[in-house]
């Protein structure tokens, strides 16, 4: 029986999750989990995760890696589907898994995206927050090992790379020289000249370098949108978090892109019900959606995470945590209603994916003509929004 590699979470989990198919496709009769552990629901879905692969396979060798295997190491070990746990950071590592050493470094083809990790762990301690104890302190790929996995990704097919990271923007601060991501990014354009497309997963707006912020606002193969780890919209809020930026910090990078680049597009992560959050912060929280024109929205309700300082700051009532968190996914699907209006009409450079549908530059979702192959860019003007999907 083969191998199977869950994955929860973030895109870095998406991406280690691919490595590790890659490098245990010889193994036998294993499942893994690659868990997270951002949230209390999230540890609740890899409990989730582990019953049923148990259920699906009660003869395979089950191992948990990810997160939630650092953070809640113990819990999960008692756990009696789990075989066994791999460390976080070894989890890209052959020997931890006493596999047989695949022959080549090479890709499965048939992606058209490719998410390739640059950088790991965190050095910043915002106080609800598990991932630095998860993933351990900050560590750049370097520029050559960064190129190298991109070049498999390429050869393999891909015409997309998404650059991954717990904290992308920080990549280069422990090289020699110190780089910046917008060193990094110049240094990929520049080795793959005919790659059409490079988009940036997660980023930290407070951290955003010159070269990358002229790279977001010049380059067309750098895509129009930023996904930023904002978090909240009112500054008193963001103190207690322990983040780097203010509200009008976060305004003023995208008024600046857009300024250079009318047609950028902007995610968020948002949380809804940190501690001490009242009415007027939860409205700033809400209103923030409006004036960045967050179109693509993670949501996340608070939810204490073990020894943060958080978790020991006065709570607000699960229910409030539950309506302010729909409130803001409710604002967000306005925005992104209102915004997927707008692209009918309008010509978009879409890369085709494998399930009938590709994704604009500016990660609108579009259905494709029948037929399209898989791989191609191709300019589609859509006539309709159908259930979020652009159709042409
Ligand atoms: S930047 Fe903050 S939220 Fe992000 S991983 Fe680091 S500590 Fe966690």
């Amino acid at each position: 029986m083969s191998v199977e590699v869950h994955s929860l979470g973030c895109r870095l989990n998406i991406s280690e999750s691919e490595d590790m198919r890659a490098l245990l496709r010889e193994a036998d009769d294993l499942v893994v989990i690659n868990s997270c552990a951002v949230t209390a629901e999230a540890v609740r879905q890899t409990r989730q995760a582990i019953r049923r692969a148990r259920r699906a396979r009660p003869e395979a060798r089950i191992v948990v890696t990810g997160c939630a295997a650092e953070i809640e190491r113990d819990a999960l070990a008692a756990m009696p589907e789990v075989d066994g746990l791999v460390a976080n950071g070894s989890k890209l590592d052959p020997r931890a898994w006493n596999a047989p050493l695949p022959a080549a470094r090479e890709r499965k083809a048939g992606y058209t995206r490719g998410f390739v990790q640059v950088q790991n762990g965190c050095d910043h301690a915002c106080t609800f927050c598990v991932i630095p104890r998860g993933r351990g302190a900050s560590r750049s790929r370097s520029l050559i090992e960064a190129l190298e996995d991109i070049a498999v990704h390429v050869a393999a097919g891909v015409r997309e790379v998404v650059l991954t990271g717990v904290d992308l923007t920080s990549w280069g601060q422990d090289l020699p020289g110190t780089p910046r991501l917008g060193d990094l990014c110049t240094a990929i354009l520049d080795r793959f000249p005919d790659l059409p497309r490079l988009r940036l997963s997660s980023i930290d707006g407070a951290e955003v370098d010159p070269r990358l912020f002229d790279l977001i606002a010049h380059e067309p193969r750098v895509m129009p949108h930023v996904h930023l780890s904002l978090q909240h919209g009112d500054d008193l809020i963001l103190k207690r978090m322990k983040r780097r930026h203010s509200r009008a910090d976060a305004l003023a990078l995208v008024d600046g892109l857009r300024a250079r680049r009318p047609g950028l597009v902007v995610g968020a992560d948002l949380m809804a019900g940190f501690p001490t959050e009242d009415e007027a912060a939860h409205a700033a929280n809400l209103s923030i959606i409006a004036e960045l024109g967050v179109v693509h929205g993670h949501v996340f309700p608070y939810s204490a995470r073990p020894d943060t300082p958080a978790a020991r700051m006065p709570a607000v009532d699960p229910a409030t945590i539950r309506r302010r968190a729909r409130e803001l996914r409710d604002a967000v699907s306005k925005e992104r209603a209102r915004w997927l209006a707008a692209q009918v009409g309008q010509p978009l450079w879409v890369l085709a994916e494998k399930d009938g549908t590709g994704h604009a530059e500016n990660f609108a979702r579009v259905r494709l003509p029948q037929g399209t192959v898989p791989g191609t860019v191709l300019c589609l003007t859509p006539a309709h929004v159908i259930e979020g999907i652009l159709e042409a």
